[in-house]
């Protein structure tokens, strides 16, 4: 049994050390109906290319599909591949379209398993909107492939189209404003958030936010999913040290852009000449700069997040804060992993079974190759016969795990035996992850989070 349930540590960490803790917004200290959500960035995205970039009317005809994507995928533009890699960046799944491709058809397209991502072709898809993004372009190829009128563009074209479509999906309001709307089918009111947000504040832990997001919509959410939660405070700004809109992430972490003071009264904004302080609303800025106002050091400040290239990677690479992630795909995979459980017993327990005979199959063929004779024939027969045996009864066994998990993609965070890339980029770059914050708000705040000794292959 974990001591954090809940909260997975790759890196040591000690909250005890943590003076400040600085969070994203969306998806991370307020949480979103993701599949409502996601379906919304579908309908837009279309709708923007009908409008937009010339697309045919037909395309609007596409529905949004939540299970055709996972976390974590890379898309081969020019081919209209989407592909789930290994840690290794080995290819471990592939479709065309919406149409699997088999492991041999994969060996000729790809003449090595391993993707270059440096590559400009492959598209890892770490947008905000991921799963909206590969599914519509999977959606985009089936569509060009199976057309009668080919007024479709070529498969790398559609990939640049949507991601020109999704970035102006943002920034003209567009998502905003129906959310704004309908503000109860996108937002969930979470009150083990806000609880634990009073709670570490009285452990004088500093809480702050620093997100993407404008300020308006900003407070959109605060005033609906924090402030009527609240049961010491009496407003939003009364719980957050300071907060910081539009920051820019990944380049708040990299770069050193000033901080600009927003009035709340009114959104206008002005130069900030002195520190950042305490109760203050900002635009832009960045993490170099808060460090040294605040007087910190890098490793007092945690900062917690759902966007692993936004929020976590270049923050890791860049500049030295502590980091979480927040993986909402964790609970349920978690759960369909225990549900699994009896079906993972069963497979381990056949390839305990094989294992044995393929090294007695070895060694007799080996024998009759060395010694130049035929004395095993029989023997060999019948082992290879038992072999084949096991494998008929595990190939339903491994099918029948993976509908434990995503009936295209599997898990997200395993590819086969090994991690799956998002589960690689999720080790190296979070020092502690979780599937809501919610979670590590539940530990005590003066927790030290251990790591496991991590066993290397010579040593189990
Ligand atoms: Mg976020």
């Amino acid at each position: 049994m974990s001591l954090h349930p809940g909260v997975f540590v790759n890196r040591t960490l000690n909250m005890k050390r943590i003076n400040y803790i600085g969070l994203d917004m969306d998806h991370t200290l307020i949480r979103y109906k993701t599949s409502n959500f996601e379906k919304l960035a579908h309908n837009v995205m279309l709708k923007k290319l009908v409008e937009q970039q010339g697309y045919p009317e037909s395309v609007l005809k596409l529905k949004f599909d939540y299970s055709r994507a996972i976390r974590g995928l890379v898309i081969d533009k020019n081919k209209g591949n989407v592909i789930k890699l290994s840690r290794h960046a080995a290819i471990r799944a592939s479709y065309h379209g919406l149409n699997r491709i088999d492991y041999k058809k994969q060996k000729t397209l790809y003449k090595s398993t391993y993707i270059d991502l440096g590559d400009s072709n492959y598209d890892p898809v770490d947008t905000s909107f991921s799963i909206s993004f590969a599914t519509l372009f999977a959606q985009l190829v089936d569509l060009k492939d199976h057309s009668e009128n080919h007024t479709l563009p070529d498969y790398a074209t559609m990939a640049t189209d949507l991601a020109v479509v999704l970035d102006q999906a943002h920034r003209d309001g567009s998502i905003k404003d129906v959310i704004r709307n309908n503000i109860e089918d996108y937002i969930i009111k979470d009150q083990e958030i806000v609880d634990g947000l009073e709670r570490f504040k009285k452990h004088d832990k500093k809480v702050f936010i620093a997100t993407n997001s404008d300020y308006a919509y900003t407070k959109l959410l605060l005033d609906y999913a924090i402030t009527p939660l609240l049961k010491e405070h009496d407003h939003w700004s009364d719980v957050f040290e300071f907060t910081i809109t539009l920051a820019q992430k990944p380049k708040f972490f990299t770069d050193n852009t000033p901080f600009l003071k927003v009035n709340p009264d009114d959104g206008s904004m002005t130069n900030v000449t002195g520190k950042v302080e305490k109760g203050g609303i900002y635009q832009g800025g960045c993490a170099n700069r808060l460090t040294s106002d605040l007087n910190l050091d890098a490793d007092e400040i945690l900062y917690i997040g759902d966007h692993i290239y936004g929020d976590i990677l270049r923050l890791k690479k860049d500049c030295a804060w502590r980091t979480a992630l927040v993986v909402e795909e964790l609970r349920e995979e978690v759960d369909q992993f225990q549900k699994a459980q009896t079906t993972t017993e069963k497979i381990n327990h056949l390839m305990a079974e094989k294992v044995p005979i393929e090294r007695k199959l070895d060694d007799l063929i080996s024998d009759q190759i060395e010694n130049d004779h035929q004395n095993h024939k029989d023997k060999i027969k019948k082992l290879t016969e038992d072999i084949q045996e096991i494998d008929k009864s595990l190939s339903p066994l491994i099918k029948e795990h993976d509908q434990f998990f995503n009936p295209y993609w599997g898990e997200v965070f395993r590819a086969g035996i090994e991690e799956s890339y998002f589960a690689y980029q999720v080790e190296r770059f979070a020092c502690i992850y979780m599937a809501s914050l919610g979670d590590l708000f539940k530990q005590n705040p003066r927790t030290y989070f251990r790591s496991h000794r991590k066993s290397m292959a010579h040593e189990v």
